[in-house]
């Protein structure tokens, strides 16, 4: 039985044995990566996962996987991580053996390794992503005409990856032709095997592997490529894919965490053959855009319970601007819920939930810190006092003020502007605004303490 059908067996017994909350929290995206020797190993997206399942989950998994095998598995939970640094360890010892054994290079065909789950559908456009995959689907619809290479590049967590596995799967969809995504380290480790050597001396069949695996494909999608950095020699042999490639119109994409100019460890020579097509920077979403991604991930999710939206407001504004942190964040929410007892998803659980991952030295969080420590000395009060909960008048007048400065001088959500003061509720601060804004009227000294303020802030 093929791996997938199993694990989806197993899943189905699972789901019918558990309340559907824990079911998605702890399960939906529970992967399993395979079967040997007895043992399963699964890829789990947390910590907590991992330990929640070997906890309180291990014996329902067990005996789901023996109704459908027949078999008693020992189960393995690893992080992405963890998995990765097995396989680096475990690369060269199992890819000798199997070349032992075959006589020959491994599968010449390469089963399509793109991910399903990253298309076009569920990626989310806004102002700093819609260049990016407007180009991503010209390419998807037309490779190897259009914009031959395409670049793309950005900092992590922008979308880069989804969008090249978009591409490829939209191709391998849509046509008959070959794909083949890979990383630029795999490229390099494949490199090095093919300067091996086998037992006869020789070294042909890796040669032919690797020509076979990167040449007899109409797609390249080659992610990540400032690994290629400094390996001089790997990238002697990836210009001559590239070209042999590119004269043949076969469609190239490359990503990468800077622009072409940038890789400034690259030769030359591919840093321009890169400039040949389409370079497309990708940028941090903006507020707007990171909140109606949070809102299509939850929905994707389909939780049990609602996440309101001060919360999806408090996580687009905290989390900063990689989406890989906000998809983090919704997921550990949900399992602190899940912890708590099924705890109601509030502002104030979110803010726990989330109080060690708060993206730190955000120009932003300094901004409102430069606020408090420039009316905490106005005041004459110490900054602490002002960003702590103390009621005594004589601090919480200044915090007031503080708050009315922060809202109306940075781009804040009241959200925000709580954590920076003791982890107030938003709606005290929107109360301590209009508090403030009601009293200059009334009050010209406090008015002219204001624009002071406003002038010393700048
Ligand atoms: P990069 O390769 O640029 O580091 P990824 O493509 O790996 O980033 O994206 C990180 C995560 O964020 C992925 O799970 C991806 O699905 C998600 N993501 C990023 N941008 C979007 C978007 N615009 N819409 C939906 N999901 C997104
Ligand atoms: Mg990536």
């Amino acid at each position: 039985m093929n791996v997938d059908i199993l694990f989806e067996n197993a899943l189905k017994i699972i789901k019918d044995d558990l309340s559907s909350l824990s079911f998605t929290t702890w399960f939906e995206e529970l992967k399993l990566i395979e079967l040997k020797e007895g043992t399963a190993i699964f890829q789990v997206p947390m910590a907590i996962h991992k330990k929640q399942l070997n906890n309180n989950y291990y014996d329902i998994i067990q005996k789901a996987f023996n109704q459908v095998t027949g078999t008693n598995f020992e189960l393995e939970f690893l992080l992405e991580d963890e998995i990765q640094a097995r396989k680096e360890k475990e690369r060269p010892k199992e890819e000798e053996n199997k070349q032992e054994e075959l006589g020959v290079p491994q599968s010449f065909v390469n089963k399509s390794n793109l991910k399903s789950n990253y298309t076009f559908d569920n990626f989310v456009v806004g102002n700093s992503n819609k260049f990016a995959q407007a180009a991503a689907l010209s390419v998807a619809e037309n490779p190897g005409k259009m914009y031959n290479p395409l670049f793309l590049y950005g900092n992590s967590g922008l979308g880069k990856t989804h969008l090249m596995h978009a591409i490829g799967n939209y191709i391998v969809q849509n046509s008959n032709r070959k794909v083949l995504y890979v990383r630029s380290d795999q490229f390099i480790s494949d490199f090095i095997n093919m300067n091996k050597k086998d037992e006869k001396g020789t070294n042909f069949n890796y040669v032919e592997f690797f020509k076979n695996k990167y040449r007899n494909i109409d797609v390249l999608i080659i992610d990540d490529i400032q690994f290629l950095g400094g390996a001089t020699q790997t990238q002697q042999e990836f210009f001559h894919t590239f070209n042999t490639l590119h004269d043949d119109s076969k469609q190239i994409i490359i990503s990468s965490d800077r622009s072409p100019e940038d890789l400034k460890l690259l030769e030359e020579r591919l840093r321009t053959r890169f400039c040949w097509g389409l370079t497309v920077n990708i940028f941090p979403p903006d507020f707007t855009l990171r909140t109606e991604i949070l809102k299509k991930k939850i929905a994707a999710g389909n939780f049990e319970q609602d996440i309101p939206e001060d919360v999806i407001e408090y996580i687009a504004s905290n989390m900063g601007s990689d989406v890989r942190q906000l998809e983090g964040s919704i997921t550990r929410l949900v399992a602190y819920s899940t912890i708590m007892g099924g705890a109601p998803i509030t502002l104030d659980l979110a803010i726990d939930a989330l109080k060690d991952f708060i993206s730190k030295g955000m120009t932003e969080k300094n901004e409102i810190a430069r606020i408090q420590k420039i009316v905490a000395e106005f005041f004459q009060i110490n900054v602490e006092d002002i960003r702590s909960k103390k009621r005594s008048a004589n601090i919480a007048f200044p915090r007031q003020v503080a708050m009315y400065l922060c809202r109306t001088m940075t781009s804040e959500s009241f959200p925000k502007i709580g954590t920076e003061f003791g982890g107030k509720d938003h709606t005290t601060i929107m109360y301590s605004v209009e508090k403030i804004e009601k009293e200059m009227k009334e009050n010209q000294d406090l008015a002219n303490i204001i624009e002071k303020l406003k002038k010393d802030i700048g």
